[in-house]
């Protein structure tokens, strides 16, 4: 959703935080969607992370030295999430997963709208190659109206098949490919249809837990 009209917000530099014992990387709240569901509607956080809510968007300088101040031991993975969609911070995206990789050997992720390739004007996945080993794409719905009901993307109607061709993408590259859909949200034949998409693909398919 845009901030815009959006009264006090809270806002911090909170780079790293966890989920689900797993680190999350918080780059940019920039996106090009306004999705009906969206978490940041109704919270500023996720878990214990403080505001999500960023001063500005995360520099590589400043993503490094909070790696540096971190015990990275714990984690199995680092996951590009944050409250945005971090193909639209893609060179501090891909400077940062080669850090980590060079530093650290964590297997990396990102949760993507999967409209990285029109947000940057170009295919940007051989950029990702060997630098993010898992992608994981919000599918949302199996149809591509509704899809644009629900997503409301500034690309227009274009975006669900840009969504599916940059999956195809990521799959043709090696990467791990994980597309999604929230219980509850959707009919079990609307599953049925996404999963069939997801085969078609060379995905797999993750149903989601609901969270409010
Ligand atoms: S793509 Fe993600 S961050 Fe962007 S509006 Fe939708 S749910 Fe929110």
């Amino acid at each position: 959703m845009s901030e815009t009209g959006k009264e006090k917000t809270k806002r911090a530099m909170t780079i790293l935080y966890e989920v689900h014992g797993n680190l999350y990387i918080n780059l940019t709240n920039k996106c090009p969607c306004a999705c009906t569901f969206c978490l940041r509607q109704t919270r500023d956080h996720m878990e214990e992370s403080g505001s999500l809510w960023l001063e500005h968007d995360t520099s590589y300088e400043e993503l490094v030295a909070e790696f540096k101040k971190t015990d990275m031991n714990p984690y199995r993975e680092a996951v590009f999430c944050g409250f945005g969609e971090p193909t639209q911070a893609l060179d501090v995206l891909l400077r940062g997963a080669a850090y980590i990789k060079e530093h650290y050997g964590l297997p990396t992720r990102i949760n993507t709208n999967g409209l990285g390739n029109l947000i940057n004007g170009e295919n940007i996945v051989p950029k990702m190659h060997g630098l993010i080993d898992t992608v994981s794409i919000s599918l949302n719905t199996p149809n591509a109206e509704e899809y644009h009901r629900l997503v409301r993307s500034r690309f227009g109607e274009q975006s669900f098949d840009a969504m599916l061709d940059f999956a195809r993408e990521c799959v043709k590259e090696g990467m791990h490919v994980v597309m999604t859909t929230v219980d509850t949200t959707i009919t079990q034949d609307e599953e049925e249809q996404c999963r069939r998409i997801c085969e078609e693909i060379g995905a797999a398919y993750r149903i989601r837990p609901w969270e409010d």
